[in-house]
């Protein structure tokens, strides 16, 4: 009894403060912020420092060229070749010289998919991290569900005026060449490596991240540093709710520290614009990593607590010297769903809760809600009462009880579920939370038509 009273009452302090979804405002400020965050997707070529180049806007990631003595270095190749293709053709302003070595910071496809555009036909040397064997960089098994849930986060069959953006990327990028010009690597990098190319001295380390086989790079001469997609500028994803196994948060969060200790003058990442100035870069590299860092803490201070993970993701806030750093706006990842992927990732699916060990089946809990609202049509008139109140995530809840109910007219359902998603959408500045929206009502609307 008394543990029960005191898992009650850190509750009541956890969850006093908490909002149900920390990514949702007013729908022309959601827009405004979006529209705000595309001029980092905006195609163009940065000047990093005096011999590096990085195209930012030719696909989702970035591609960035070294210039050395007899030739240049990439990192990065983005999705395919054509686009692959485009960033070159605008590299080729600043360098004519010929393409020595391409390196691949992880294994998305997104970032290793277009090699076949820089290479040629010619022998190139290419590194990337041991183990890397195809463009996927995802369990391939899990494809019919990856696929379907990846469609709905990225927006990728949303029509214009439902579009805006990928959080990291823009919403439209060329992708039916997806990684058909990927060429395995000829070196591998298990921990460390250090080389030398066309005069040019390049360290690459693996720190685990958004992939276990991600690698930064360094160039000692001219301080810039190459993340991948351990940093972009949006709060990372720690988790992507395409789904995706455990992102060991805590070592992702140790990664960033490492970049930070190397002060550089300018942090490439991934995605998104470079930042350039030491200062700049090196303090965007401490935050991130504190941001990290904190996230992952206060979810273990709950966890050990006996909080469950809903609350304890509505709980998180990040400190609030972080709080206007606009690379960790949640654009992109949001800290409530990191904390979420702490928890299972780290415990499991099981909250703690015992009435979760033999729940009730999904009609069951249906009929018993129908039974407390004094009948199935009464249920229905909540449903249509919340939509009208501009209670949308109640109206979700409940329109989830509903489509259990065969003697409900489904279409009814439907429709104020399509109603609820739009409005939710509109309200999201995180992108993927936003196109996620949008296209499952998409989806919902077509079972209407058919
Ligand atoms: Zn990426």
């Amino acid at each position: 009894m008394k543990k029960l009273i005191l898992t009650l009452s850190l509750c009541a302090l956890a969850c006093s403060n908490s909002l149900s979804a920390t990514t949702l405002v007013a729908p022309d400020k959601a827009e405004q912020m979006l529209q705000k965050q595309a001029q980092h997707f905006k195609q163009r070529i940065v000047q990093v420092s005096p011999n590096v180049y990085t195209a930012v806007g030719y696909h989702g990631a970035t591609t960035s060229m070294i210039v050395g003595d007899d030739g240049v270095i990439i990192i990065d190749t983005l999705m395919g070749p054509s686009s692959a293709k485009n960033a070159l053709t605008d590299f080729r302003k600043y360098s004519k010289k010929p393409v020595k070595a391409i390196i691949y910071t992880h294994s998305h496809g997104d970032h290793v998919g277009g090699t076949s555009a820089f290479t040629q036909g010619q022998n190139v040397t290419i590194i990337g991290p041991s183990g890397m064997n195809n463009h996927h960089g995802t369990d391939t098994t899990l494809d019919n569900i990856m696929k379907k849930r990846e469609m709905r986060q990225f927006g990728r069959t949303l029509p214009t005026h439902e579009q805006s953006n990928r959080g990291v990327a823009q919403a439209k990028t060329i992708d039916h060449d997806r990684g058909k010009g990927f060429i395995p690597p000829n070196i591998r990098v298990d921990d460390r490596y250090k080389t030398q190319i066309s005069g040019v001295d390049i360290e690459i380390y693996r720190a685990a991240g958004e992939t276990n086989d991600t690698m930064f790079i360094w160039l000692p001469k001219e301080q810039v540093l190459f993340s991948g997609d351990n940093f972009y500028q949006a709060f990372p994803n720690l988790y992507a709710i395409r789904g995706t196994p455990y992102r060991d948060v805590r070592v992702w969060a140790k990664s960033v520290t490492k970049m930070a200790a190397f002060e550089p003058t300018a942090i490439v990442g991934g995605h998104t614009s470079p930042i350039i100035g030491k200062k700049q870069a090196t303090a965007a590299l401490k935050d991130y990593s504190e941001a990290i860092q904190s996230v992952f803490e206060q979810t273990i201070a709950g966890m050990n607590n006996g909080l469950d993970p809903i609350s304890i993701g509505q709980s998180i806030k990040l400190p609030s010297h972080l709080h206007d750093k606009p690379y960790l706006t949640e654009f992109y990842g949001t800290a409530s769903h990191a904390s979420r992927a702490i928890y299972s990732g780290m415990l499991g699916w099981f909250d703690g809760n015992p009435k979760n060990l033999n729940p009730l089946s999904n009609l069951e809990l249906a009929k018993k809600m129908a039974v407390l609202a004094g009948g199935s049509q009464q249920l229905l008139n909540q449903l249509q009462l919340a939509v009208s109140t501009q209670e949308f995530q109640w109206a979700l809840e409940l329109a989830s009880h509903l489509s259990y109910l065969p003697e409900i007219d489904s279409q009814q359902v439907i429709l104020a579920q399509i109603s609820s998603l739009r409005a939710l959408a509109a309200r999201e500045y995180n992108a993927p939370n936003r196109n996620y929206y949008f296209s499952y009502a998409n989806e919902l609307e077509q079972i209407l038509i058919k």
